[in-house]
């Protein structure tokens, strides 16, 4: 197939717009869709610094090398990747997110659980079972990264999630009932780093092609973990209707924006941990969580 822009070969074809794409016109879209994002939220300003969250797989490698390009000569934004070692034999190797950081030219730290916890997510594990295994994660690694924001003056966190994360999300929301998050409100909390996702218009396989095209050694492995019978059935739901409707995940997104809204420096009903020091609500989740799972 022909480029619908021009007259080279196409790399992918765009079932929502219709239009087929070469390499050099499928950046440019690709780019073009990013940066819209960051403008139409005001994800970054002047004087930031901007971490990636950095696992070493295609979404946050693609993410950070974008960004890299598109703040690379900027003096006001300072451009970092972080990545959180979470302690899962076999998975999320920290050289490797290292080599992939070092590769596009962008200043990386690290850190662990077993360094700031004491306890890997496999001891978790084998603790506590799989049930709850993101959920220990998520609120552990969230703690950590807040932590390694303080100390490298971090203002933003770069997310790659992408227009198929995002739609099944909202969907999931929907299917559990759950008004609360399909109506919470996109908020920057004061004390808490806020997160930015640049490719949440984007759809995964684009993602996945822009990753190809520009970083080299990024890692396919899904997390052993990674249970949630919920989101595969959504994600399986969701890409046989769009394929007979394909402007579907984008309504989603839309749907999620309009039902959530905006609002700026929402502090109602946190407080500051009295262990930890992190912001909280009524007791520090974190807190909990390693309570949890010491005592089991
Ligand atoms: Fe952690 Fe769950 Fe993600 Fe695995 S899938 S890294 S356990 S949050």
């Amino acid at each position: 197939m022909q480029c619908s822009k021009c007259r080279r070969d196409a790399v992918v074809f765009q079932r929502y717009s219709g239009l087929h794409l070469c390499e050099h016109h499928f950046n440019r879209d690709f780019e073009a869709k990013a940066k819209r994002a960051i403008r139409e939220h005001r994800w970054v300003e002047s004087g930031d610094t901007v971490a990636v969250a950095l696992s070493g797989g295609k979404d946050s490698s693609a993410v950070l090398f974008f960004l890299r390009r598109l703040f690379g000569e900027r003096r006001d934004v300072r451009l970092m990747a972080i990545t959180v070692d979470e302690g899962i034999a076999g998975y999320r190797d920290p050289a490797r997110a290292r080599a992939i950081a070092d590769s596009i030219g962008v200043p990386w730290v690290t850190a662990s659980f077993a360094d700031e916890y004491g306890i890997t997510l496999d001891e978790i594990v084998a603790r506590k079972g799989t049930g709850l295994s993101c959920s220990y994660c998520g609120v552990l690694r969230r703690a950590l990264m807040n932590r390694i924001a303080r100390e490298h003056g971090v203002t933003k966190f770069a997310y790659g999630f992408n227009l198929d994360d995002e739609a099944q999300s909202v969907l999931m929301n929907a299917l559990r009932g759950d008004a609360d998050r399909l109506t919470r409100p996109m908020r920057e909390t004061e004390g808490m780093v806020p997160r930015i996702k640049p490719f949440m218009y984007i759809p995964e396989r684009e993602v996945a092609l822009y990753a190809f095209l520009h970083v080299e050694g990024f890692d396919l492995a899904g997390c052993p973990y990674a249970g949630d019978a919920l989101r595969g059935d959504v994600r399986g739901i969701l890409d046989d209707y769009t394929y007979r409707h394909p402007a579907t995940k984008y309504s989603l997104v839309n749907l999620g924006e309009a039902l959530r809204g905006t609002e700026k420096n929402h502090t109602e009903g946190l407080r500051v941990c009295e262990r930890c020091g992190e912001l909280c609500g009524k007791i520090c989740r974190t807190c909990q969580v390693l309570d949890e799972v010491r005592r089991s």
